[in-house]
């Protein structure tokens, strides 16, 4: 009886396998017959918002970290959409949003990358710089766990990830083989995209580099797609706190986090 449960199980991993590459092949004869592609969706999450300040600006009395975030976000957002990307935000005003929340949201609308947007700031005044933080593999299991706790009773997601919700043990079971797969994968073009990143920012020549990273940030778990956290520049720092959140420096991040995802969506898609 094990032994048959064993041989379900693995017909079903290789059919809905076979299921993926055959959507695949649709799609890509459905391009080759069609000239406009399917558009990426693009979910950007500025960093904080309500109570949730982030770091105080050290000369805009009454401005924090959420308040940049938020202005870099909506540049980036219309940046994207002039592209042809379909942008989804985290949050368009002030308000507190867990960071839970921002994953699950990205989660929901099936995004295909999800940058998050931070200033980065330090004890002292004295660091400066750009890092981009992917996640790190040894948290890989609790991010899955992560997963897990985002998927109970959203049938949706697995639905828009299967077209199909799951009927017995046996497909649920073989559904989460698939949903590990891709999470893995995700993990591993957040550091991809992370890079990529890092090296469209060294075209603003103000703001150091401090290279890639990972961590277990909670905003990089559980998602179902690539996520990087952007710590763009410290905003405590005296010089590059001003840049920052200039109106010319806003604006070069923006590009470059645009000029990024570009890149990265066709390194992938090769
Ligand atoms: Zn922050």
């Amino acid at each position: 009886m094990k032994m048959k449960s064993k041989t379900v199980y693995g017909l079903i991993i290789y059919f809905l396998l076979i299921s993926f590459n055959l959507i695949n092949l649709w799609q890509n004869l459905a391009l080759a017959q069609n000239p406009m592609p399917i558009p990426k969706v693009i979910v950007i999450d500025p960093g904080h918002g309500g109570e949730n300040q982030g770091a105080k600006h050290p000369s805009h009395i009454g401005k924090y970290e959420k308040d940049y975030t938020l202005l870099i976000a909506k540049l980036l957002e219309e940046k994207l959409l002039k592209k042809g990307f379909v942008v989804w935000m985290t949050r368009q005003s002030d308000r507190m949003v867990s960071l839970q929340e921002r994953v699950q949201f990205a989660n929901e609308k099936n995004a295909d990358l999800m940058v998050s947007i931070h200033l980065n700031s330090s004890k002292n005044p004295g660091p400066k710089g750009h890092e981009f933080y992917a996640l790190s593999e040894e948290h890989i299991d609790d991010s899955i766990i992560r997963l897990h706790i985002f998927l109970e009773n959203q049938t949706q997601i697995i639905k828009s990830l299967i077209n199909q919700a799951p009927q017995n043990k046996d497909e649920e079971k073989a559904i989460e083989a698939v949903l590990r797969l891709k999470h893995n994968v995700s993990v591993k073009q957040s550091e991809t995209l992370a890079q990529v990143l890092s090296n469209s920012f060294l075209n603003i020549k103000t703001i150091p580099s401090k290279g890639v990273k990972k961590k277990d940030f909670t905003v990089l778990m559980g998602a179902l797609m690539p996520v990087v956290v952007c710590e763009v520049g410290f905003i405590n720092h005296p010089k590059e706190g001003i840049y920052i959140t200039s109106t010319d420096g806003m604006e070069k991040i923006a590009n470059q986090i645009k000029n990024g995802v570009e890149t990265f969506l066709k390194t992938i898609s090769k």
